[in-house]
């Protein structure tokens, strides 16, 4: 049976690498995959699937009103897919998460999906709380704080470093503006 699976972590652990590390397995066997991710912002190159090792890759771009799903099925008449790739998943919406959940029951095809747990405050995104809520198989993956414990948290900084703790969820183009931690350094950090 065709799974919905979530892989999940804080900024930095190498969810793109390990996507696009997968999408290569399944090219080398000339399988097909459907490679995902959010169109946030209009940034040259947006839209592309990239990592922080170097590995990049064109991709889909969802936004909230994408029918993921019928594009998906569409595809999929065309040539069989392996798989469906989802980069940057929080920002799936619900429905879109439930359309991610019918394409592994209905149309027997396997979805991974890739994303953060949770914001800057140590909120759940809602694509992440849909994915948590709803998917076969949850699969941590692990960035490491400078103190060498687990980072599972996301702290926004500002262009000086300083710590920040209010404003919107998604703040455009600051790949830069976050740092993972582990949650006690994350609160040290915004107690300054
Ligand atoms: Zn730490």
């Amino acid at each position: 049976m065709a799974k919905l699976y979530f892989y999940y972590a804080s900024m930095n652990a190498g969810k793109s690498s390990t996507l696009l590390q997968t999408a290569f397995n399944y090219g080398e066997r000339g399988m097909k995959v459907s490679l995902w991710t959010a169109a946030l912002d209009d940034r040259p190159g947006f839209g592309a699937i990239s990592s922080r090792i170097g590995l990049a890759s064109d991709a889909h771009r969802y936004e909230a009103d994408t029918d993921i799903e019928a594009r998906v099925l569409e595809e999929h008449k065309e040539t069989e897919l392996a798989c469906v790739l989802v980069d940057e998943a929080q920002f799936l919406t619900k429905e879109q998460v439930w359309g991610l959940a019918r394409l592994a029951d209905e149309a027997g095809i396997p979805v991974l999906c890739y994303g953060l747990r949770t914001d800057f405050q140590g909120e759940l995104f809602p694509g992440s709380a849909a994915l948590l809520g709803i998917a076969d198989a949850l699969v941590e993956m692990k960035a490491v704080c400078d103190c060498g414990r687990k980072a599972t948290m996301n702290l926004r900084v500002d262009a000086n470093g300083k710590a920040v703790s209010e404003g919107a969820q998604t703040e455009i183009g600051g790949n830069d503006r976050y740092v993972a931690m582990c949650r006690r350094h994350f609160s040290e950090a915004l107690e300054g």
